[in-house]
């Protein structure tokens, strides 16, 4: 049986802690999208790590961690990475790599950089990890796929090719150092060495994996709001970061699917450029920001602080919908508890009009937000273990929005540890996951 676990809205929703306790119960963790432009955080008796490109599940023993052909694989970042958790106690994690898997180049990397400069003020506030050139290459079918790497004649053939065409960019758009294509050639094979043990078959290994009743988990990243089909295009990220997207980038059949668990931030947060109706700034940010997420709101790979706003019930609930969602997993709620009152999102106003279903970019750039306010609970909530035992304030905090988003709220996140989660039935007939 599959999972996902995938975010509603903007990413840094939690994924990371969600999958991580979730993956106590399952067999493997697979990763199916995106990079190592986005990190999970994730606090457990080892420490605090922030995770760019193996999936939440590599701190347990029991599970294999996959990375699925719809990554982009940034090997030298992946190889840092492990080295990172095996330094400090954590056993060396059973890591398979689909074979399918296509590389972020160095070039790649070099691309990202001088587009967002030749942007300037228009640019795309990207984490210059290569991904928008990356999947650009991948869809003009000039990217390279990990099995490449071990066909030298091909692959010497391949990147001469390629470099010819990549140099004219380079001199003529950016006025940039051209490639130099044996010394490429070399780094590739660096490459293939450190990758060469993990290698495999990944749809088939899942097949068999299936076959024997075998728990996976998808772990995306992002949320919906950054699909490049469904959420704030352009400013979106070139992976789609849908559940449905788990089938296609790890190679199984999307009718085994069965559970789907949204993960919404009980206020918001996004990174980059693009609108973000419920945006708050001033102190009011500054102070959420600093009490947010466990050690402050800000990028798990970039440092950068994350812009704040309040929950958004329009763009949660179209955040859940498009993913399929079965569950919804409501986390950092403990963070809220400073408030006095706490505003939601629960409509927009476009031109003297009120919607509650997420309009296209076009229309969101000029909507503003209708807020609602619900009463604080100006309390600790961290080390509670039932929904019954949250105070009643925090209660109606979390019916309110599973109404307002319509999808059942059954695991709750009270602080970033592994223990800090609540079960609960939902009233939307759903029962404990
Ligand atoms: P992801 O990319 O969706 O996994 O999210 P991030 O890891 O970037 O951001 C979530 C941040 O919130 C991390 O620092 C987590 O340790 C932290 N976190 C997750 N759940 C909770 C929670 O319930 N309470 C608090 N206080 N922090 C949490």
């Amino acid at each position: 049986m599959v999972k996902a676990v995938v975010g509603a809205n903007w990413g840094d929703e939690g994924k990371g802690k969600i999958t991580d306790t979730l993956a106590e119960k399952a067999d493997i963790i697979i990763r199916f999208q995106g990079g190592a432009n986005a990190g999970h955080t994730i606090v457990n008796d080892y420490g605090k790590f922030a995770l760019h490109t193996l999936p939440s599940g590599v701190f347990y023993s029991h599970t294999t961690s996959i990375i699925g052909n719809g990554v982009a694989l940034n090997i030298p970042a992946l190889m840092e990475e492990i080295k990172s958790l095996t330094i400090r106690g954590v056993p060396m994690p059973k890591i398979l790599v689909s074979d399918r898997t296509q590389i972020v180049m160095p070039y790649h990397l070099l691309f990202d950089e001088y587009e967002e400069e030749r942007l300037g003020g228009k640019s795309f506030g990207s984490t210059k990890s290569g991904i928008a050139p990356f999947y650009s290459d991948k869809y003009a079918k000039i990217g390279f796929q990990v099995s490449e790497l071990f066909e030298e004649e091909r692959l010497k053939e391949k990147i001469e090719r390629i470099t010819q065409m990549k140099n004219v960019l380079l001199e003529h758009l950016y006025h940039k150092p051209a490639i130099d294509a044996k010394e490429l050639l070399e780094t590739l094979y660096q490459y293939r060495d450190s990758i060469a043990p993990y290698v495999c078959d990944v749809s088939l290994f899942l097949n068999q994996a299936l076959k024997e009743g075998k728990t996976v988990l998808l772990e995306g990243q992002l949320g919906t709001l950054k699909d490049p089909d469904h959420g704030i295009y352009p400013m979106v990220t070139s992976s789609s970061t849908l559940a449905a997207y788990g089938a296609i980038g790890a190679g199984l059949p999307p009718y085994e699917i069965k559970e789907i668990i949204t993960v919404c931030k009980a206020y918001s947060s996004a990174v980059g450029a693009g609108a973000f109706v419920s945006e708050i700034f001033g102190e009011e940010a500054d102070e959420l920001r600093r009490r947010g997420g466990d050690g402050g709101e800000y990028g798990a790979t970039t440092g950068r602080p994350r812009r704040m706003g309040w929950f958004d019930c329009v763009a949660s609930r179209y955040g859940c919908r498009l993913q399929g969602t079965t569950d919804v997993a409501f986390t950092v709620l403990d963070v809220l508890g400073y408030l006095e009152e706490i505003p939601i999102c629960v409509g927009y106003e476009i031109d003297g009009e009120i919607i509650t279903d997420f309009p296209v970019t076009v229309k969101l750039e000029r909507a503003k937000p209708i807020l609602e306010t619900l009463p604080g609970w100006k309390c600790e909530i961290r080390g509670i273990r039932n929904f019954e035992e949250l105070p009643e304030n925090c209660r109606r905090y979390v019916e309110f929005v599973e109404e307002k988003i319509g999808y059942p709220i059954t695991i709750i996140s009270n602080g970033p540890g592994r223990e800090d989660i609540i079960y609960r039935n939902s009233p939307l007939n759903k029962v404990v996951l």
